[in-house]
């Protein structure tokens, strides 16, 4: 895939996953749209596993949803237990043999597990178990994740499971597949999200967003809790807590900001109410120092279409549309011609001259990673006609890399680690920028603690090896 000629300057999530027990349904078919609601999540690879009660097959390959379940692909997944996962590499690179999930045979019956997030301690428990004798095909962590399930003691999954949690340091929200049960598990942490619905014909469903029980017709839908296991089985759910809660938790701020879709709700919060008030916080803080210094508001889509509208109501500047994007450009298998890809962003955003021309333009943006989209955007403004262009950016400076599972690149790599916001905005060449407050972000949440911030302020909430990167392991299994 050629994305990275083409992509957007924003975090890139870790992936998607979803689990199904559904009595006298089609699982797999479920399963599948079930991913292509998660599709947001990765766009690197996909895969399911189903189970009949008795056996278990899967199936997997590069590329979207759509384009690797064929109908011949789908045609021998049959059962009532499912598994399934959209995949942006986190640990390992995004070849096919890290794709999930990871289906084994064990002692215990075949097992399959897809996740959502990643392992800080990865590294050493691989070498552990690599020390007595087991063997990967693959770099991701998931893997080593599968092996110790596989490898644990206990007389049930559910102890395995347990044991393994113990173990674990990092970010995990996993869907786990046995012969006859679907497992939900969430880290201690909360890092990821992850909820479960009841399937109006019975059983239950188990996804990273609502948006996906949604689309399954689910009701009742809860969050899976820090710490739990979720056994999906028959029509009751068994939820045992495996391990204790960490408290605060530290979910991922950067799902409200960028990441979920805006009809997911987290822990009670709607994604696209936050991303609104993001904007309104940001209005506060912008125009108040500044005054009113645009004619209009216009979001970069299309994650800050919602904050653009909140910033619009704040500030009292009209809102409108700037920007309209070539979606799935980015996704793209074919390569691009050079002087194809000279155009940079502008093969993936076109400029509606007439709402910009002459103007002063206030461009709201959810976040600058590494800062080469930011100023090719200003100018794609520019040369259509806008006066001045204003950048707003609705969280603060990201300076720290992720450890816990989202793509940002090394700390070296981000913008606001090596520059001032002043030097930020002169490379850019915006004629202002401003970022949110921490507090502006978290009045936004209505919280005052519980998530992770550590790419703002480099406060992880677990002990990280800064030198880790996500593809260590490519070097041993190469
Ligand atoms: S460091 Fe940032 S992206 Fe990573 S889990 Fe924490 S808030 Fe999310």
């Amino acid at each position: 895939m050629f994305d990275s000629q083409l992509s957007d300057d924003h975090p890139h999530e870790e992936c998607g996953v979803i689990g199904i027990f559904a009595p006298n349904e089609d699982v797999a078919r479920m399963t599948f749209f079930g991913l292509y609601a998660l599709q947001h999540r990765g766009q690197e690879a996909a895969g399911m596993a189903v189970a009949d009660g008795q056996t278990m097959s899967a199936y997997k390959g590069v590329g979207l949803v759509s384009q690797v379940f064929t109908p011949n692909a789908m045609a021998d997944l049959k059962g009532h237990y499912a598994i399934g996962h959209t995949r942006y590499s986190t640990t390992g690179s995004s070849s096919l043999r890290n794709a999930q999930p990871f289906m084994i045979e064990t002692m215990h019956g075949p097992l399959a597990l897809a996740h959502n997030g990643n392992l800080i301690n990865s590294a050493e428990l691989r070498k552990e178990l690599m020390e007595k004798g087991v063997g990967f095909s693959s770099s991701s962590d998931t893997e080593v994740m599968t092996m110790m399930l596989a490898r644990n003691g206990g007389l049930t999954w559910e102890e395995r499971i347990r044991h393994a949690m113990k173990k674990w340091v990092g970010a995990y929200s996993l869907v786990i597949l046995t012969r006859d049960c679907v497992y939900a598990v969430r880290d201690p942490w909360g890092f990821r999200p992850l909820c479960i619905g009841l399937l109006p014909s019975g059983g239950h469903a188990v996804a990273s967003e609502t948006g996906a029980l949604q689309t399954l017709g689910c009701e009742a839908i809860r969050d899976v809790q820090p710490g739990e296991v979720v056994s999906l089985s028959n029509n009751a759910l068994k939820v045992l807590q495996a391990i204790p809660p960490v408290t605060p938790s530290a979910m991922c701020i950067f799902e409200h900001i960028y990441f979920a879709r805006p009809d997911q709700t987290w822990d009670g919060i709607n994604v696209h109410h936050v991303r609104q008030r993001l904007g309104e916080e940001l209005a506060r803080e912008v125009v108040n120092g500044l005054g009113q210094m645009a004619d209009v508001v216009i979001p970069v889509p299309d994650s800050s279409i919602p904050a653009a509208i909140g910033f619009s109501h704040i500030s009292g500047i009209p809102y409108n549309d700037g920007f309209i994007k070539n979606r799935y450009v980015g996704r793209t298998f074919i390569e691009p011609t050079d002087s194809l890809r000279k155009r940079g962003v502008a093969l993936k955003f076109n400029v509606i001259n007439e709402n910009v021309r002459d103007k002063r333009v206030m461009m709201i943006d959810d976040s600058i990673v590494r800062g080469n989209t930011t100023g090719p955007l200003i100018k794609l403004l520019k040369n259509a006609g806008a006066s001045e262009v204003h950048v707003a950016i609705t969280c603060p400076p990201i300076s720290h890399s992720c450890f816990m599972g989202v793509d940002m690149g090394k700390r070296d790599d981000l913008i606001a680690h090596k520059r001032s916001i002043d030097e930020i905005r002169e490379y850019v060449r915006a004629d202002s920028l401003s970022y949110l407050s921490v507090d502006g972000m978290m009045r936004a949440l209505n919280r005052t603690e519980g998530f992770c911030q550590a790419c703002f302020n480099g406060q992880y909430p677990v002990p990280v090896d800064l030198s880790n990167v996500k593809t260590g392991f490519e070097k041993v299994t190469k």
